[in-house]
């Protein structure tokens, strides 16, 4: 089959390898200069099935409400919301309950599974080096906050992906660098869990899926889709993005495939097209009568490398670590360490919150004081799309000949390369490795 992938994120590119694996002739296209330019650029790498869960919990509305007048809020709101977001607060608000957070629990969790064993096979295999480190440490700070994840290790025991429970001289031993100042009550370890560089991933099989045969055509702006049994694209020059100078420069080697086109033009027909836009899907999708309630929710994160001097030797961080109360990851990428979290709901990418940027540099200085060299920090902000009950749509839209695969919120690194064969396996219409329910369109539909 021909077949267009619009987004060169990280869920595009594992798609359009997966289908190029398959035998088809694909042609991925990016509004931007390169891949991994939008959400997939500098998250916060974390694989760890364990803690890939909605966030439409119960007592979560209670949490957020509480969490808004705090300095160090794990969660935002920037700006007034407008009604898309407000719908989308309402769904999420009705996707709380014990019972749908149950399910959709389940879901993302069987999803993240077979998405690690899958990413692992393809690192194997393929011979990629991303920086990965082994491990992830849930730092729990206090009594109370162990006795509140007590009910999130019952149902990861009933999924058979128990974590260890160590109290506070069990994580040093794990992570040896911990501050010894900063008060530390247990923690969760999941020694099978890690960290990654999901950029460099992305850039990684992006050479792969090429040398499989799939064309990208950066700068490209997907404006429409028109399904059909020939669906076709039409695609404008897209707007000259100075942030894609920098990485002009620094990814030389990948430039030589852009195909930057003057104008405006039609694509010839495909025999389907997947949508892999992130929030942008939401906008593509209408006018098919396709509804996607996608929404932005901002994070940011800041990578620093470590310092080379002997004083802070064996001090940094060994592999992935969350800090529950802020909900911020540490995360060792090679010789960088990188600082991410905050769930911003509303604002723009371009507007940057201080506060949300101090809670960043507070929990690393809590917990790794001195160990990098702040001073030649990058600071950066996505949007993670974010459907309001947690697991991603995959598979086909209802309009014909455009399929999905969107809507992975805070965990599409760790969900991409399940996600991607799941979708190519429908579209070959060949039953998948992993059969799990819910992950159709219609459960959008529902009211
Ligand atoms: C602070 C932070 C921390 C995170 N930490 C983690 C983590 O630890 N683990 C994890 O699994 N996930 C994490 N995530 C989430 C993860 O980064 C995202 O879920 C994932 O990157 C989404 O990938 P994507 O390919 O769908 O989106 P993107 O990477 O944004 O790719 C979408 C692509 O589509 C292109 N596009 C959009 N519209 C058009 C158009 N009209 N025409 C052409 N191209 C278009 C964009 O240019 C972009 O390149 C984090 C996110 C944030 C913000």
């Amino acid at each position: 089959m021909r077949i267009a992938v619009i987004g060169a994120g990280v869920i595009g590119v594992t798609t359009a390898y997966e289908l190029a694996v398959d035998g088809h002739e694909v042609t991925v296209f990016d509004r931007r200069g390169t891949v991994a330019a939008g959400c997939s650029f500098a998250n916060a790498g974390l694989v760890a099935p364990g803690y890939v869960s909605p966030w439409a919990a119960p007592g979560m509305p209670g949490k957020v409400l509480r969490h808004l007048f705090a300095e160090h809020a794990p969660v935002r709101i920037a700006g007034h919301l407008d009604a898309a977001a407000l719908g989308w607060a309402w769904r999420w608000w009705r996707a709380c309950t014990p019972q749908a957070y149950r399910t959709n629990r389940a879901r993302m969790h069987r999803l993240a599974q077979y998405s690690r064993g899958r990413l692992l096979e393809l690192a194997q295999r393929l011979h990629l080096d991303f920086e990965r480190a082994q491990g992830f440490l849930v730092l729990l700070r206090s009594e109370r906050e162990m006795a509140l994840a007590e009910a999130g290790v019952r149902a990861l025991t009933e999924l058979g992906a128990a974590p260890a429970v160590l109290d506070a001289a069990g994580c040093r031993a794990v992570e040896p660098g911990l501050n010894p100042e900063t008060p530390l009550f247990a923690g969760l370890y999941s020694r099978d869990d890690e960290v990654g560089n999901c950029r460099e991933f992305t850039h990684l099989l992006k050479k792969e899926a090429a040398r499989a045969g799939v064309r990208f055509r950066f700068n490209a702006h997907v404006e429409s889709i028109r399904a059909g049994a020939e669906p076709a694209l039409r695609v404008l020059q897209a707007p000259h993005d100075a942030r894609d100078e920098a990485l002009r420069a620094r990814d030389a080697s990948d430039w030589s495939d852009t195909q930057p086109e003057a104008g405006e033009t039609s694509t010839p027909g495909f025999d389907a097209v997947v949508v892999c836009a992130a929030t942008e899907s939401r906008r593509l999708l209408r006018p098919l009568g396709v509804r996607v309630p996608l929404l932005a929710v901002h994070g940011y994160s800041v990578t620093a490398p470590l310092r080379e001097d002997d004083s802070h030797m064996h001090l940094e961080p060994r592999a992935a670590l969350m800090d529950e109360r802020y909900k911020v990851a540490i995360s060792r990428l090679g010789k960088r360490v990188r600082v991410a979290g905050s769930a911003e709901i509303g604002g723009s990418l371009e507007h940057q919150n201080e506060r949300a940027q101090a809670t960043l540099d507070k929990v690393l200085d809590d917990w790794f004081p001195g160990v990098t060299r702040r001073a030649a920090a990058q600071r950066w902000k996505g949007a993670r799309p974010m459907l309001p009950d947690g697991p991603p749509v995959l598979g086909p839209s209802g309009a014909e000949g455009v399929w999905l695969n969107v809507g992975h919120g805070g965990s599409g690194w760790a969900l991409s390369a399940g996600s991607a064969r799941l979708v190519a396996d429908a579209l070959a219409g060949r039953s998948a490795a992993v059969e799990i329910d819910g992950l159709g369109v219609e459960r959008l539909q529902k009211r």
